[in-house]
């Protein structure tokens, strides 16, 4: 079996086609033009992982949200768990840009951070 994806690692976005045998292990990679183009299609047919942008919300800030990102791509098989969390979580204003809101996501091994600044309200 053959499926194709698009490498993201880097703009060029080369379409990669990678050939699977029967018990789904991956027997070739082509249309790369570097190795990254290997390690991501290994990775995305192993263990996937994406970076998470998402807002959390803020008390007593002069907005009720921040925008964060994790700071190291997390398997996407966490995503819906991380998610939910985050959901329930607050932090209190001020927030600066580059600080972490939650170290270690859930034991992910990456930190979520702000990356915008939120006053507090006067
Ligand atoms: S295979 Fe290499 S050149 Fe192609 S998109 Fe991936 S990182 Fe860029």
């Amino acid at each position: 079996m053959i499926k194709k994806l698009t490498c993201i690692s880097c703009p060029i976005g080369c379409e990669l086609s990678v050939t699977l045998g029967e018990n789904g292990k991956i027997l070739k990679i082509e249309g790369n033009r570097c190795p990254r183009g290997v390690d991501y299609a290994t990775n995305e047919f192993t263990d996937p992982k994406r970076i998470l942008t998402i807002s959390v919300r803020v008390e007593e800030g002069e907005m009720e949200l921040v925008s964060t990102r994790t700071d190291k791509p997390i398997p996407k098989k966490k995503l819906n768990e991380i998610i939910e969390y985050i959901k329930k979580l607050r932090v209190n204003a001020p927030v600066k840009r580059g600080d972490i809101i939650v170290e270690n996501i859930l034991e992910t091994g990456s930190n979520l951070v702000a990356t915008r600044t939120v006053n507090k309200k006067d």
